[in-house]
C-alpha cells in the first residue's frame, strides 16, 4: 500500500563526515548527539574536520554494549581509535586496558556522558 515514497536523505551538512549510522538512531537523536559530542568522549580527541586521520574520526559508540539501548545516555561520539580498542569490552574493564593507560584515559577524564553511566553501571 505504501508506495516506494521518497527515501529521506541525510542533509549533507557539515558533519557529513561522519560515517552514517548503522544503528537506527533516529535522527533527532543522532544530531543531539553530534551536537553534544564535539570531542570524543573517551580521549577527548576533537572532532575538527574532514581532514582526520581515520583514527581520529568520529563513530558510533554504545557506551552500555547493547545496541538495542537507543537512548542519548547510552549511544554517544568517539573516535575510531577509542572505540576500536573498547570493542565489545565493559566499560570499566576497558578503563582498565594498556589503552587507557597509555592515552592517559581513566574515569576521571571521560566526557561526563560516560561518568555518568559508570556511576549508574557500577551498582553498588
Ligand atoms: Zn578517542
Amino acid at each position: 500500500m505504501s508506495g516506494p515514497g521518497q527515501k529521506r536523505k541525510a542533509k549533507a551538512s557539515a558533519k557529513s563526515y561522519l560515517t552514517m549510522n548503522r544503528w537506527n538512531i533516529p535522527t533527532w537523536l543522532e544530531q543531539e548527539v553530534i551536537d553534544r559530542d564535539r570531542h570524543c568522549v573517551y580521549c577527548g580527541a576533537r572532532f575538527t574536520s574532514a581532514k582526520l586521520p581515520r583514527r581520529s574520526r568520529p563513530s558510533w559508540e554504545h557506551i552500555i554494549n547493547d545496541e538495542n539501548i537507543v537512548t542519548r545516555e547510552n549511544i554517544a561520539l568517539c573516535c575510531i581509535g577509542c572505540n576500536a580498542s573498547k570493542g565489545t569490552k565493559d566499560l570499566a574493564v576497558w578503563l582498565n586496558s594498556k589503552y587507557c593507560g597509555h592515552h592517559g584515559i581513566t574515569r576521571h577524564t571521560v566526557a561526563p556522558i560516560i561518568r555518568t553511566a559508570l556511576h549508574s553501571n557500577n551498582g553498588a
